[in-house]
């Protein structure tokens, strides 16, 4: 016990005192049917550190229940939109009110250092509630005029909610992937059943509390902590469900579009990706070295959007690839609410895996230039690796790694390197770094990939659409074009004159 106080930060554990522990249903906290409970781990040392509610099928039904008679009887969806902006206005503004206990929980749930969780995961999570808090009043239908031999007419559409809408969601930005879930969905009535990922289900029950505070109607959002195949299957599978929506893998995104097939409800996905990141010949290297970095190992090179294939010309590859290992060398890694810049990965699941793709890749020929390990002996922390000489057919230039390792490709023309880029089953995201606005124009219009960033990345604003090409999804979060995914149209056809048939 004296470790796990030590090991995280006193406002994290002031905050676990009053953390819900309880599932988050038609309003109220209450226990698992079943009674079942499970640990939540804290990465840094992989002890248990608190105990959360575990939903199953019986759950899920009551869950959505509740949330079918908030929806088909309650005032949600029949408020005005100004009022329901309103009070997602109000939820934004308690987000940032409780950002400091919001920060220290993400941070002790995930392992992300607690700076990141402060400048990122939180600000940004209230920043998109305020976003969609905006649209709630604005989804208007347009006016059609119609002469045909029937007669005149006039049509007009209604952007209608769905309904009731299951969401789930991964474990990298537990609180920001709610975000983007959550606030396009009830700004637009609808009324929600999400299940947090099982390794980090803390700060979706204390968005729960705050959903109270700021005065959403119970059984408009009501949260499920528990496993993917129990909780998350029963939430695919209930005929209450309308809509599906889902971030993660890509083997899991196909379950989840099989089951919504069956019952014929749209899904969204969000899955993975393995994006490249080209490198032009006359960039600044010493800034390029810096930029990919940060593209790669940002939140622990656990992002979907990762710039994992770092692609870089032939005229400066030498150079780039000794700076890139120093670089990664120097990276501080150690507990997230100490001055670091990469804390432990999330489970010893991720760690397994990330050190078996550093093990393949030295086996299939990758040039090792710093990291390749475990980083101590407790906790999930992983070395931030670099490899060289990494070639197309490589496992590890081919598959999500999900963990602080990245590949360098070597590249000569544009022509080869555009090939390549798009050479992948995934096409998440994908970035530019040049001073050649022509080799920028072309690039960018040739990547297969729902975003391009141009001498940037991981840039991520409420009001752009996000989303992949290929396997890496289905629709979009983010922006004007998630509420499309949230919405139905209807057609009202109007007789204008009397006596039409
Ligand atoms: P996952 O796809 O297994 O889990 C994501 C969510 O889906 C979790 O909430 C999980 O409980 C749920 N889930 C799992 N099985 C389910 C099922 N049968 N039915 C319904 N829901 C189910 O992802 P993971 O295990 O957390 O990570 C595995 C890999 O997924 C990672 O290594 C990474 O490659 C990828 N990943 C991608 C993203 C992303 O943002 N695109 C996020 C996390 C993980």
């Amino acid at each position: 016990l004296t470790s796990f106080w030590r090991a995280i930060s006193t406002q994290a554990a002031e905050a676990l005192k009053t953390q819900p522990s309880q599932l988050f249903i038609d309003g109220k906290f209450v226990d698992a049917a079943s009674g079942k409970k499970f640990d939540v781990l804290d990465p840094t040392t992989g002890e248990a550190v608190f105990q959360v509610a575990e939903a199953d099928a019986a759950d899920v039904d009551k869950a959505v229940k509740a949330a079918r008679r908030a929806f088909d009887q309650g005032e949600w969806p029949r408020m005005s939109g100004k009022q329901r902006g309103k009070i997602l206005y109000r939820l934004a503004e308690l987000i940032e009110q409780h950002a400091e206990e919001l920060a220290h929980i993400e941070s002790l749930d995930n392992g992300k250092p607690v700076v990141m969780s402060k400048i990122a995961d939180i600000p940004l999570s209230a920043d998109h509630f305020r976003y969609f808090a905006g649209w709630a009043d604005k989804l208007t239908g347009k006016t059609i005029p119609c002469d045909n031999v029937f007669g005149k007419f006039f049509a007009y559409t209604l952007h209608e909610p769905l309904g009731v809408v299951g969401q789930i969601i991964p474990w990298n930005f537990p609180l920001l992937m709610l975000a983007w879930k959550v606030a396009p969905a009830l700004a637009a009535g609808n009324c929600v059943v999400l299940k947090p990922a099982e390794q980090t289900p803390l700060n979706a029950l204390r968005f729960a509390q705050l959903c109270n505070e700021a005065g959403i109607p119970p059984g408009t959002i009501n949260i499920l902590p528990g496993f993917g195949p129990t909780a998350g299957g029963a939430i695919c599978d209930h005929p209450g469900v309308d809509k599906l929506a889902f971030t993660g893998s890509t083997e899991i995104g196909k379950l989840i579009m099989a089951a919504g097939a069956k019952r014929v409800v749209p899904v969204t996905l969000e899955l993975g990706g393995k994006s490249p990141l080209i490198v032009d010949k006359n960039v600044d290297v010493d800034k390029a070295v810096e930029d990919t970095h940060f593209a790669l190992f940002f939140n622990h090179g656990q992002c979907c959007a990762a710039g994992s294939r770092t692609f870089v010309h032939a005229d400066i590859y030498d150079e780039f690839v000794e700076k890139a290992a120093k670089r990664a060398a120097k990276r501080k890694v150690g507990d997230p609410f100490s001055d670091v810049e990469q804390g432990p990965q999330v489970d010893e699941d991720q760690l397994k895996k990330i050190l078996g793709y550093i093990d393949v890749a030295q086996r299939e020929g990758a040039r090792l230039l710093t990291g390749g390990k475990q980083h101590g002996s407790k906790g999930y922390f992983v070395e931030p690796t670099v490899f060289a000489d990494v070639t197309d057919e490589m496992t590890i230039a081919q598959e999500e790694i999900f963990g602080p390792v990245q590949s360098i490709l070597k590249y000569h023309t544009t022509e080869e390197v555009i090939e390549r880029a798009n050479a992948n089953c995934y096409g998440l995201a994908s970035g530019i770094i040049s001073n050649d606005i022509n080799f920028i124009n072309t690039v960018s219009r040739s990547l297969k990939a729902g975003t391009v960033w141009v001498n940037c990345y991981n840039v991520y604003e409420s009001a752009v659409p996000f989303g992949g090409y290929k396997m890496s999804g289905i629709g979009r979060d983010k922006g004007a074009y998630a509420l499309e995914h949230y919405t139905q149209t209807k057609a009202v056809y109007q007789a204008l004159e009397p006596n039409q048939p």
